[in-house]
Formats: C-alpha cells, sequence, structure tokens
C-alpha cells in the first residue's frame, strides 16, 4: 500500500505529544471573559481526549477554566469547579448527542456530570460529590 503523505490539517487529530490533547487546542479551555486565564488540568484535558474518541463526534468547549469574576457573571457556583479548571462544558445539539457526550464520559471514569438543554458539563473534581448527575433547570 503506497503512503500517504498528505495533511489534511483540521480533520485528523494532530500528534499527541508532551501531553498535549489530540483534539483540543489550549485557548479551547481559556476564561471566555477575555482576562486569558488558563489553568485548565492536564488530567481533564486527557479525559475530554477520552471522552472524544469515545463519543465519536466532535466536541465544542463552551466553557473551561473562570477567573471567579467571569463564573460570577454566569452564575455559576462560588466553588465551581471551573474556578480550578476540573470542569468543561460541552455544547450539546440535541438528545443524540447528550446520549453519546453522557455515555461517553461514564465509560472512561468520569464521576461527576452535569446536564442542561445545550451542554453537558464535566468535572474531575475529587473534592466535591463523586458519582453524581445533576441537571441545570
Ligand atoms: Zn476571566
Amino acid at each position: 500500500m503506497k503512503e500517504q503523505t498528505t495533511s489534511a490539517a483540521g480533520q485528523t487529530p494532530t500528534a499527541s505529544q508532551n501531553g498535549a490533547s489530540k483534539y483540543f487546542k489550549p485557548e479551547e479551555f481559556t476564561c471566555r471573559c477575555g482576562c486569558g486565564l488558563n489553568n485548565i488540568s492536564p488530567e481533564l484535558v486527557a479525559t475530554l481526549d477520552k471522552v472524544r474518541e469515545t463519543a465519536g463526534i466532535a466536541l465544542r468547549i463552551t466553557s473551561g477554566s473562570r477567573c471567579a469574576k467571569h463564573n460570577e457573571a454566569v452564575g455559576g457556583k462560588s466553588d465551581s469547579a471551573h474556578l480550578t479548571g476540573l470542569a468543561a462544558d460541552i455544547a450539546i445539539g440535541g438528545s443524540h448527542e447528550r446520549y453519546l457526550v453522557s455515555k461517553a464520559a461514564i465509560a472512561v471514569g468520569v464521576d461527576r456530570m452535569g446536564i442542561g438543554m445545550n451542554l453537558v458539563h464535566l468535572d474531575i473534581d475529587k473534592d466535591k460529590s463523586q458519582q453524581v448527575t445533576w441537571l441545570y433547570a
């Protein structure tokens, strides 16, 4: 078989080197207020890579790291795992996507998950309750 040398930027995952994510760019996790904070946990990103791989669909991060000001502005809990870089919200377009993402998260060992109309929150904060799934009213 002839070796394919054509690169398809943006289509195939970039090589995972030095602990870098296979599927996510660091800036996808930067605080959305413009402050530049990015304290996202490498362990969380590695977990999200596994969720992405298992779910088999592209995942769009809508919230990763949050500074205290931004967390308050978006109505996050004062002890939100977003503050410590241990949580990310993933955009959800419908019930099948919600199924795929939540199933994959549980399969790869995510023990904390929040379900909203348009998002799934995944969180690896070991200082909070484990094996929980909650709803955003
Ligand atoms: Zn901020």
